[in-house]
């Protein structure tokens, strides 16, 4: 399997699985133009796609969802609630994802869990793709039982590290929005996101990568920081910490 951040943070995110057999991108939040470009950039024609699927309906998880889908004739899976609120859609193949529900796209097994963020009925992932359990949870308001319970035990994890704390109290944003990242329906602080991985720990995990970065209120070196902190404090694993940001180089994990 392979899985590949085409593009993460708050200008758009999209993220390439493979298998064997089957091509998903989860999320396409930029234009179709800028995505073909980038699965050209690692070897996959969009043509080769077996289906998009979006986690929210906002417009960094889905601005290139419907012209891609109409342009290499993909079927979109989201969850009713969410295909309702996509701006300006248009015409798709849709199809149903329920919370909760289990459903194959080819050989990957897709299963989508709520999370609390402020979109209608946002929610994260966890595929099976060719035995590999790849958890993917890039907008999380707050870490639920649930959530915590749903990214148990997986190989690959993509979790956001979305701002420092000191980062966004110091910055002059306005104060309702640094209240709306912060809050249960926001971001995970670099933090808040170490503390998760240190719940999800075990001899398994290979790879995580630090997604969803603000690029006003984080740096990479801050959100590595936080996370070789919990890594450094265990001997159970040494999984590869990855980071990706809107225009820069996409980082695989193949396995
Ligand atoms: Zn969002
Ligand atoms: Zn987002």
């Amino acid at each position: 399997m392979r899985i590949c951040q085409l593009a993460s943070g708050s200008k758009g995110n999209a993220i390439y699985i493979e298998s064997d057999t089957t091509r998903v991108l989860i999320d396409a939040g930029l234009s179709a133009r800028e995505l073909t470009r980038r699965l050209e950039g690692i070897g996959v024609a969009a043509h080769d796609l077996d289906a998009i699927i979006v986690g929210h309906e906002h417009r960094d998880h889905c601005l290139g969802a419907g012209p891609l889908c109409r342009r290499y004739a993909l079927p979109l899976y989201c969850l009713p609630q969410t295909f309702a609120a996509l701006p300006s859609i248009g015409e798709v193949d849709y199809c149903t994802l329920g919370a909760g529900e289990r459903l194959n796209v080819g050989d990957v097994a897709v299963e989508a869990f709520p999370v609390t963020h402020d979109a209608v009925a946002p929610v994260g992932f966890v595929l099976n793709v060719g035995g590999v359990r790849v958890g993917i949870a890039t907008d999380l308001g707050v870490v639920t039982r649930l959530v915590l319970e749903r990214l148990q035990r997986c190989q690959v994890l993509v979790l956001e590290t979305n701002h420092d704390e000191q980062m966004l109290h110091d910055d002059p944003y306005p104060w309702h929005l640094k209240q709306r990242v912060r809050g249960t329906h926001g971001h995970l602080s670099n933090h808040q996101a170490a503390e998760l991985v240190q719940e999800l720990l075990w001899p398994e995990l290979k790879a995580v990568f630090m997604a969803h970065m603000s690029e006003t209120n984080n740096t990479e070196k801050l959100a590595r920081e936080s996370m070789q902190c919990v890594l450094n404090a265990q001997a159970c694993c040494t999984p590869r910490l990855i980071a990706g940001q809107v225009g820069v180089a996409s980082e695989s994990f193949s396995c």
